[in-house]
């Protein structure tokens, strides 16, 4: 035995990840699917992964590229650099030069180096998703999370930000600005982007906008508040949500000229970690940032159920007595139940965690506590992802002309339907 086993494994850990447990969302997959594998049933909506198929032409262009087989750039393939810094031309009206596009294995690996790389507090509203915390206190940075109210939809307003911001007005601040939103499926206004765009400028915050949702906003008009704060705003985008290929693990970010520094220093990270994204995912994915019918209609067809699902939920959910706000655009919706806590707790459930638990281990139907996101465990609150069907014959029976009703989701999202009144039924 080396003298190294001798001390205590834990004491070896580093001590801002000692006692942290592995991400919520992955975490619940697993558990779903080994509950699934001993035969349970399991309505799986806690991971918010695209039900639907990666677009066929996107298919044929990985195929194509199967050979790729050389190390890339570490900034990324400049064929896919382009064609994003295109995309954000041609559906933002942004200019985000090519050289200043760095494309990562995911937006959650690009999101942890740059928190690493870049020295200021992390602002966060309350709820948010499940690792922008996480990341922070791994690698140690001080974290906000900003009071939100329902009425404001549970997202960032330009009061809370002005609030925290005055406080130490120089200190380097960076704001994670998530829309469509994950948990809450919400979309700020120009209105609203304005306002947050305003403070950011004053106190000179850096924003990171990740927009990994913008595809599936349901109007499919998605604002960049890159528009209204083009200086200091950091695009985060991919093909993990609006195009079906979370596996891929294909992320990007756009840098504006001011913060081309930051792009470069992160590419040092990326440098000696990851060293460059897969070559034939990038190769493959240069097609999906670029216009055409097939990439239209895919998106169009998705926006469509996602969007039926979205309105039965929430009918369905405020009808059981729940707090939600209509989602309007990505997989989720983030219901509190804190209006029933007295029936709830007379049937042991105090908090989030609880009504989770309670919810997989009595219908089988596998959700995400508000905890997680940053609630205090005593709002009931929780993420549901409306994603347990098969998207790929959702988009081949839907037909463009006609109303999307009731009757199909019954046939092509009977899971999600049963879900969600499965869980109407717990807690009403
Ligand atoms: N973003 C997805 C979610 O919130 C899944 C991927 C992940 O968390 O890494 O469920």
């Amino acid at each position: 035995m080396t003298q190294s086993q001798l001390i205590s494994p834990a004491v070896q850990i580093n001590l801002n990840i000692r006692g942290m447990r592995p991400s919520a969302t992955v975490a619940l997959n697993e558990l779903s699917a080994k509950l699934k594998a001993s035969g349970k049933e399991v309505y799986k909506l806690g991971l918010g992964q695209s039900p639907f198929p990666v677009p066929v032409h996107m298919q044929q262009a990985l195929s194509a590229n199967a050979h790729q087989k050389d190390y890339l750039a570490v900034k990324g393939l400049p064929a896919l650099r382009q064609s994003i810094s295109d995309y954000l031309q041609r559906t933002q009206g942004l200019e985000y030069q090519a050289k200043n596009i760095l494309i990562g294995p995911g937006t959650k690996e690009l999101m942890f180096i740059m928190q690493l790389t870049y020295y200021g507090d992390l602002v966060i509203p309350s709820p948010s998703w499940v690792s922008y915390a996480p990341q922070a206190r791994i690698i140690g940075r001080n974290l906000h999370w900003l009071p939100t109210s329902l009425d404001s939809g549970l997202g960032v307003t330009p009061e809370a930000l002005e609030a925290l911001c005055k406080q130490d007005p120089d200190l380097p601040r960076l704001l994670i600005l998530n829309y469509p939103s994950n948990p809450t499926g919400l979309v700020y206004s120009a209105e609203q982007l304005r306002g947050i765009a305003a403070v950011a400028r004053k106190y000179r915050v850096l924003v990171l906008s990740d927009e990994i949702y913008g595809g599936v906003n349901f109007t499919g008009e998605h604002v960049s508040i890159a528009r209204y704060y083009p200086e200091g705003t950091i695009i985060s985008d991919g093909i993990s949500k609006w195009a079906g290929a979370g596996g891929w693990r294909l992320g990007a970010f756009a840098f504006p000229p001011e913060l081309s520094w930051l792009a470069d220093a992160m590419a040092v990270v990326a440098s000696e970690t990851f060293t460059s994204t897969s070559a034939p995912i990038q190769y493959a994915s240069v097609c999906a940032f670029e216009d055409s019918q097939a990439m239209r209609d895919y998106l169009t067809d998705s926006r469509r159920v996602l969007e039926a699902l979205a309105t039965y939920a929430y009918d369905r959910l405020a009808s059981a007595g729940a707090q939600v706000n209509k989602a309007q655009g990505g997989f989720y919706l983030f219901p509190s139940f804190a209006a029933l806590q007295d029936k709830l707790k007379s049937r042991g459930i105090l908090s989030s965690d609880d009504l989770c638990h309670r919810l997989l281990e009595e219908t089988g139907v596998a959700c995400l506590p508000g905890s997680c996101f940053g609630r205090p465990a005593d709002d009931l609150s929780l993420r549901l992802a409306y994603v347990d069907f098969d998207g790929e014959a959702a988009l081949a029976a839907l037909q463009r002309e006609e109303p999307l009703d009731m009757e199909f989701l019954q046939a092509y999202c009977p899971r999600v339907i049963t879900a969600i009144d499965r869980l109407h039924d717990f807690v009403a």
